[in-house]
């Protein structure tokens, strides 16, 4: 069987979905492995580091392979040049990508959608959400410090003391919880807030300060861990309790998510307004509309003195590191669906049936079914 890796398409991704140290675990598993050239070069991994390995170079790699490793969602094009019937694994943005999905299963290929990866224990090695949130999340904390026109620590100086910058982290997941421990490392105060009530003590153990918002967050968390979508008048009702918490801080990195929704507005026009001039805000959320107001996706824009930056992809920002753990995820699950070195789909294991989103011609994943 032919894994194929070809080169990311998207204008700015320098990650990769296979790294060169990877090769051997799955030549001996029995697989082939081709890649397009060029595909590891700009997160540091030339041609040759991939043949030293034992992997093949192959300019028409999608063509050529039974199952592609990918990291951004394949283009209309690509899933065309695709094998009937061959598999993919990685991101696939399944609720956002109707055409491809579509497309996908036109040409019968069976898709599995990394960000549809069950949460649960045995599938944490899987898990490439989580590990391209924990690049995100410490990149953010740098983007505002390097735009922020003051220190990060106290500072007792002959010169004079600078007290610390003070900090709050909208959202505390995976993202959230790398910004904190990154900005403390820095030398940050830093406060956090979550709809879910579980992560206080996940946010106090990291040094950070939980914000305590009188709102009725029992039903906050679903099953699968993740926070529930909640009612306008809820998120209105939050914006004002935060105003006191955004407008204290001179940066605020926001990461609220809710899978498959548009992200929370939670820090409006207002709240901008009454920061202190040069605060900065990154918004993580800005790839799902953002949680500020005035975010720009994909832009850095200076709104009433405030810089709120809208990065839409960190982890492209982190090749080697983000490609070294995007790979560890996506080789880990492709070895969950091998048996005698050829593909064995168990449908009625959550954790080949969660990701799976297009196969034998259908849209199997209902959610995404329903989007469609
Ligand atoms: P995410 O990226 O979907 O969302 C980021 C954070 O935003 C979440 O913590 C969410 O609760 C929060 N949020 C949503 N709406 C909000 C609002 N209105 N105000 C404030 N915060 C809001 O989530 P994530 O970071 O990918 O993961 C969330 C949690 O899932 C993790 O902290 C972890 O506990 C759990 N998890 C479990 C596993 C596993 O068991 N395999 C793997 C990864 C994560």
């Amino acid at each position: 069987m032919v894994i194929g890796v070809p080169k990311e398409t998207v204008a700015g991704e320098r990650r990769v979905a296979l790294v060169p140290e990877l090769v051997p675990k799955l030549k001996e598993a029995g697989l082939e492995v081709r890649l397009e050239p060029g595909a590891g070069q700009s997160a540091g991994h030339p041609d040759g580091s991939y043949l030293e390995k034992g992997a093949q170079m192959a300019p028409d790699v999608l063509a050529e392979a039974d199952v592609v490793l990918k990291v951004r969602p394949p283009s209309a094009d690509e899933v065309e040049r695709m094998k009937e019937g061959a598999t993919f694994i990685g991101f696939l943005a399944p609720y956002a990508n109707a055409p491809v999905i579509r497309a996908c299963a036109d040409r019968r290929i069976t898709a599995f959608s990394m960000e549809l990866m069950p949460r649960l224990a045995r599938a944490q090695s899987m898990d490439a959400l989580s590990a391209m949130s924990t690049v995100a999340g410490y990149k953010a904390v740098l983007l505002a410090a390097g735009r922020l026109p003051r220190f990060f620590p106290l500072l007792m100086t002959a010169a004079g003391t600078m007290t610390p910058t003070r900090l709050l982290v909208v959202g505390a997941g995976v993202a959230g919880l790398q910004a904190i421990g990154t900005a403390r490392r820095l030398g940050a105060l830093v406060e956090a807030y979550d709809t879910r009530p579980a992560v206080k003590e996940q946010v106090e153990s990291l040094g950070a300060k939980f914000v305590v918002l009188d709102l009725e967050t029992k039903d906050a968390e679903d099953k699968g861990g993740y926070a529930r979508g909640q009612s306008e008048e809820f998120y209105r009702r939050q914006q004002e309790m935060m105003l006191k918490s955004v407008t204290a801080a001179d940066v605020v990195i926001s990461t609220a998510l809710v899978p498959g929704q548009r992200a929370p507005v939670l820090i409006t026009e207002e709240m901008v307004r009454g920061m202190r001039p040069g605060s900065v805000i990154v918004d993580l959320a800005a790839e799902q509309g953002g949680n500020c107001a005035l975010t720009v996706p994909g832009e850095d824009v200076l709104r009433h003195d405030v810089l709120v930056m809208g990065p839409t992809n960190l982890p492209g920002t982190m090749p080697l590191h983000a490609s070294e753990m995007y790979a560890t995820t996506v080789t880990n699950f492709l070895a969950h669906l091998l048996k005698d070195g050829s593909l064995h789909l168990d449908l009625t294991d959550e954790l080949t049936r969660g990701p799976l989103v297009t196969h034998q011609g259908e849209v199997v994943h209902e959610a995404v079914r329903a989007r469609l």
